[in-house]
């Protein structure tokens, strides 16, 4: 169970009311079920895309009933979701080199990035690895004590400057710092305002360019974190980072408390970027490999 018990009911009970004395697949069923998969925060574009496709299978099985529609939609909505290939929150390819691995991470203020980084840094270093913070977000003072806390709790190092001090700077010194002490793996934060696309850019690109100076092969992730409450919000964060720099992986926060968790089939089919990491909570442990069957699984269990 991938702890999305809220975003279960809401699906399979929407869509077990829309079929309720109904046999046949017909426009009706369809059209409520477009209304349900966008009220769930699928996406207008990624809802069309599934009811085309069940459209599809209906006119070439006149008899299709609508106790196969859960099985369907199952297929169809697994088939949108981008494979993650990692099998366990620390399972990832170090380096050739001895360099660490680095991930940068990216978000706006308030979706769960220092609780994710947190939380990240736990796990490896429960998994054994040799993890090293850096505070890159220099806009906020408060981003800074929130990621020391963090630090503190889970006992991993943190390179920090003072607020204001030059992002790429405070990369540059964390990387160094990693290195130096044989670390694995290294989790830079940085600042998310996004009012200012142009600043957003060049001060990633200027990090990005920073760390390669330490490490050639750096960032080995760049790592989007956005809140799965937000529904329609988290989309045009989607949309405004992979402009501003390349996504590798999402980290989907808030999936607990929420009956939005649709957002992640659309996200995923629109902009074609695993989602990696589900958090479902605010404690250390409460943060999850994100598993597409298993996800699709608890929408319609
Ligand atoms: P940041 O500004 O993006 O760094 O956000 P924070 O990491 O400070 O998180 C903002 C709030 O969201 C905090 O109160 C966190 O405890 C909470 N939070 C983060 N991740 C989760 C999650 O997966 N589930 C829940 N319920 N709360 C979360």
């Amino acid at each position: 169970d991938q702890g999305l018990a809220k975003t279960k009911e809401s699906v399979f009970t929407k869509i077990s009311r829309a079929i309720i004395g109904k046999t046949k697949v017909d426009d009706e069923v369809l059209d409520n079920l477009e209304e349900i998969l966008i009220s769930s925060d699928v996406g207008v574009e990624t809802t069309l895309k599934i009811i085309e496709r069940i459209e599809k299978r209906v006119s070439a099985d006149k008899y299709m009933g609508t106790s196969e529609l859960n099985g369907i939609l199952k297929e169809e909505i697994a088939s949108l979701l981008e494979e993650n290939n990692s099998n366990d929150i620390a399972d990832f390819d170090l380096p050739e080199s001895n360099e660490p691995y680095v991930i940068m991470v990216v978000g706006v203020n308030g979706v769960g990035k220092t609780t994710t980084i947190g939380k990240l840094a736990w796990h490896f270093k429960a998994a054994g690895k040799k993890v090293v913070l850096g505070a890159a977000d220099t806009f906020r003072a408060a981003a800074i004590d929130q990621l020391q806390i963090w630090a503190d709790r889970v006992q991993v190092p943190l390179v920090k400057q003072v607020m204001g001090a030059d992002p790429a700077s405070v990369a540059y010194d964390t990387l160094s710092s990693a290195k130096a002490q044989g670390a694995d793996v290294v989790i830079i934060d940085t600042a998310g305002r996004l009012h200012n696309k142009v600043n957003l850019m060049n001060e990633l690109s200027k990090i990005k360019s920073v760390m390669k100076k330490v490490v050639p092969t750096a960032p080995h992730e760049v790592l989007l974190v956005l809140d799965g409450s937000t529904g329609q919000n988290a989309f045009e964060q989607a949309k405004q980072f992979t402009k501003a720099t390349e996504v590798s992986a999402l980290a989907l926060t808030k999936l607990d408390g929420t009956a939005k968790g649709g957002v992640v089939i659309g996200i995923s089919d629109q902009f074609k970027i695993p989602v990696k990491y589900i958090g479902i909570g605010e404690k250390m442990e409460d943060l999850q490999i994100f598993r597409r069957r298993e996800f699709v699984e608890s929408l319609f269990s």
